[in-house]
């Protein structure tokens, strides 16, 4: 039936999201690969949680719900959103089945083929391949140590003879660098989107999961004129089973997103829904969180240090102080994506190669190092693994 794809197709031609995904199932493999959650930070109470929530509230859990969500599911995330500083309210929340689906919506309302969007590169390859599928075109700005290059950005918008789309950014522990951009630059984007009249989406998927450091206030606590679109997940806090996300935005566009919410799935889970309103209405999402942040803290410095025994002199990387990713950057012009198969294979030790996180393929000699799902007895040895991956590369 290939003739009869769309021409989309032929472009999203990068299947690595998969391929990494069935990588990290097998079993002898110690994974650095998947940005998952270690299922041993899951809530012991959800037993009884989903016993309580089919048993009182059957009829609504397994029912379908209102397109953009169960009412009090959205209070309580603009509850919490409030609390973090971020001017909203319930109009402003639309529940979605992940903060994926909450992207793809975004790019439905906003792309037509060929339209132009901004990126920080490197970044999350979920939304590389989602801006890949709408036919976006792509500019990157790089990013460093502070984030995204808000200068470098200030230059392309002086000058582009097109108007972006939208801006994408993970402006706290970012996926795949672990960074956060500082908060002179979160000024300055803000200032840049008002200017420039382009919104900004601000993709928080590890906010909350800081477990050293001082706080730094979401691009969307700071924006001033409407201009920042706010995706946030229970995935990274919660569970990324129960597939349930949510877009803060202005209620004009929250309205157009529903519509399209309506023709892809109707509405998220309902028992979802329901599972994280009451764990959140005891406190155990806050609970999650630190548990969470205790566990992560301990695999990073388990991470670091063996970045230190077996990669010293050999690469460069950063030092989190949240969230689920170190980047590491080979000194050697080695490519880890040609190294991966041989790492899995010969090594029994998976990675995300770096070249996956930019749209042009660049980042050839870097590797996400993904800790939280490892083993804290595994960490030591799952470097020293990789290590050995690219002695003479
Ligand atoms: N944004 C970022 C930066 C992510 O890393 C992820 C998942 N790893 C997501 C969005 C998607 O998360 P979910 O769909 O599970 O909410």
């Amino acid at each position: 039936m290939e003739h009869l794809y769309a021409k989309r197709v032929q472009k999203s031609g990068n299947s690595d999201l998969a391929e990494l995904f069935k990588l990290s199932e097998q079993p002898d493999i110690i994974s650095f690969a998947g940005g998952f959650p270690d299922p041993r930070w899951f809530l012991d109470e959800i037993e009884e949680i989903a016993h309580q929530v089919l048993t009182d509230k059957k009829d609504i859990a397994l029912q379908y719900g209102p397109v953009p969500g169960f009412t009090h599911v959205r209070e309580f995330v603009a509850g919490r959103m409030q609390e973090q500083q971020m001017k909203v309210t319930m109009e402003n929340i639309l529940i979605t089945s992940g903060s994926l689906q909450g992207l793809d919506l975004i790019c439905r309302v906003f792309l037509d083929p060929g339209d132009l969007i901004v990126l920080e590169a490197p970044t999350y390859l979920g939304a590389i391949t989602t801006f890949v599928s709408y036919e976006a075109e792509i500019a990157s700005i790089p990013a460093d140590e502070d984030g995204l290059q808000v200068d470098q950005l200030e230059i392309f918008l002086k000058n582009t003879l097109r108007k972006p789309k939208f801006i994408y950014v993970i402006p706290t522990f970012q996926n795949p660098t672990g960074r956060v951009m500082s908060l002179e630059r979160r000024k300055k984007l803000i200032e840049l989107a008002n200017e420039y009249r382009v919104p900004v989406i601000d993709d928080n998927a590890y906010g909350e999961l800081r477990f050293s450091g001082e706080e730094i206030p979401s691009i969307k606590a700071l924006d001033t004129e409407n201009m920042v679109i706010y995706l946030g997940t229970f995935s990274k806090i919660f569970s990324p089973g129960v597939r349930l996300g949510w877009i803060a935005a202005d209620p004009k566009l929250i309205e157009k997103l529903i519509l399209f919410k309506q023709g892809s799935d109707q509405t998220s889970s309902s028992l979802s829904q329901l599972l994280a309103y009451e764990a959140g209405k005891r406190g155990l999402i806050e609970k999650q969180i630190a548990v969470t942040c205790a566990g992560l803290k301990q695999k990073r410095d388990l991470t670091i240090s063996a970045l230190q025994k077996y990669f010293k002199d050999r690469a460069t990387w950063n030092e989190p102080e949240g969230g689920y990713y170190v980047w590491v950057q080979l000194k050697d012009q080695v490519d880890t994506l040609k190294r991966l198969t041989p790492a899995v294979i010969n090594h029994k030790v998976a990675y995300v190669a770096g070249s996956s996180f930019y749209p042009d393929r660049r980042g050839e000699n870097c590797l996400r190092v993904c800790y939280s799902l490892a083993k804290e007895s595994d960490i030591d040895e799952g470097i020293r693994r990789l290590a050995q991956a690219f002695v003479n590369a």
